[in-house]
């Protein structure tokens, strides 16, 4: 028996801002919510929630794919809060009654999400790096046009599909840097539908005095060329050379965990599953092994470069170029033909 319970509700996101300007997970969840909406034939919405004057990105919205949007606008609002946030967007969720609701797996996400799942009495699925529309057959019933909710699981070390055939809607918090961006039509427009900010003091439990922001060392997912270095680095001192060829390339360095672990690198510069996916235009992996995890965050890289001196080592089996040697000695070469060639 074939049946389709997803009723034809639209594909929703919750469309994350930080002091009334989108955050770059918001774009990155519409390139992802139309190309699911586009397969489904259904429109995309946006929940947005925040301070005097984000009505201001509403066209932002609508230019990169979003077709109707729920705004609730308050002053007291300008910062997350859980409790105003989470009622007021499970409140758009209701009136709108989407099939697939994702959010992006930050801070922000991983707090409101499962809470709005819980209210609705649905599932979710946590840090997605995949999102597909498929089909699934559980006791000789197939749920045809269902959500794909694939990540890593089991320390990385296999992929999981997970499904939720029978509750709607079915929800998933999608990872940063994963999915493509697309280029923003500012001739598009959509439907805007106000929702009243009904909230009480009661649902205030806590006040902001000051917001202290600790600003991240690097942003990885934007850049367009990363160097990184792993254990086979050896050394602190060594790291140089991955920020030096980094540097010459105009890019960014970046490094794997056992690199962070043994200090030669910030925590922040860290790529793969516990650290920060990228997928940018090249990628050098420098004396690093190729870990299911590391890979995790980094094999949708255009063209990948490995450094290593194993010839079996498993970073060269995805990697486009291979040099096998002593990174000591092929980066400083590296380096100088590139400045020759410059
Ligand atoms: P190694 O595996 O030790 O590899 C070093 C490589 O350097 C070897 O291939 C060696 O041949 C090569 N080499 C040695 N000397 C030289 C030289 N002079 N020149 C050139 N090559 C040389 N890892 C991540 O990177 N990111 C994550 O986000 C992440 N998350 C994890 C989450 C979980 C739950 C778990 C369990 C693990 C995670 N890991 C992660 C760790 C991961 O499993 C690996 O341990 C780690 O990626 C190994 O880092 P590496 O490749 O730098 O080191």
């Amino acid at each position: 028996m074939t049946t389709n319970p997803s009723q034809p509700g639209d594909v929703a996101l919750f469309a994350e801002q930080d002091e009334g300007a989108l955050a770059r997970v918001t774009l990155e969840l519409i390139s992802k919510a139309r190309e699911l909406a586009d397969r489904l034939k259904v429109r995309v919405t946006a929940y947005l929630v925040g301070g005097e004057g984000i009505a201001q990105q509403v066209a932002e919205l609508y230019a990169n794919g979003v077709d109707k949007v729920y705004l609730a606008e308050d002053r007291r609002l300008r910062h997350y809060e859980t409790r105003p946030y989470e009622k007021l967007v499970a409140k758009m969720v209701r009136q709108d009654q989407p099939q697939i609701v994702i959010f992006g797996a930050t801070p922000i996400g991983r707090d409101i999400a499962p809470r709005i799942a819980s209210t609705l009495r649905t599932g979710l699925t946590a840090d997605c790096t995949s999102l597909e529309i498929g089909e699934h057959t559980i006791k000789g019933v197939t749920y045809s046009d269902i959500l794909m909710q694939i990540r890593p699981a089991w320390g990385g070390n296999t992929i999981a599909t997970i499904v939720s055939p029978q509750h709607r809607p079915q929800m998933a918090t999608v990872r940063a840097g994963v999915m493509k961006l697309t280029t923003p039509d500012h001739s598009r427009t959509g439907e805007l539908v106000r929702v009243p900010s009904d909230l009480t003091p009661e649902d205030f439990i806590q006040t902001v005095i000051e917001r202290v922001s600790s600003v991240k060392k690097v942003d990885l997912t934007a850049a367009s060329i990363i160097v990184s270095g792993g254990a086979g680095v050896g050394s602190k001192a060594n790291f140089k050379l991955i920020t030096e060829l980094a540097e010459a390339l105009g890019g960014s360095p970046g490094a794997s965990r056992a690199a962070v672990d043994f200090g030669y690198a910030d925590r922040d510069y860290q790529v793969g599953q516990t650290g920060t996916t990228v997928r940018p235009k090249l990628y050098i992996a420098c004396g690093i092994s190729g870990a299911i995890q590391h890979r995790a965050g980094m094999c949708e890289s255009a063209k990948i470069v490995a450094i290593n001196t194993d010839a079996s080592a498993p970073i060269l089996s995805i990697a486009h170029y291979a040099i096998v040697g002593d990174l000591t000695q092929v980066i400083p070469r590296l380096i100088k033909a590139y400045r020759t060639m410059k």
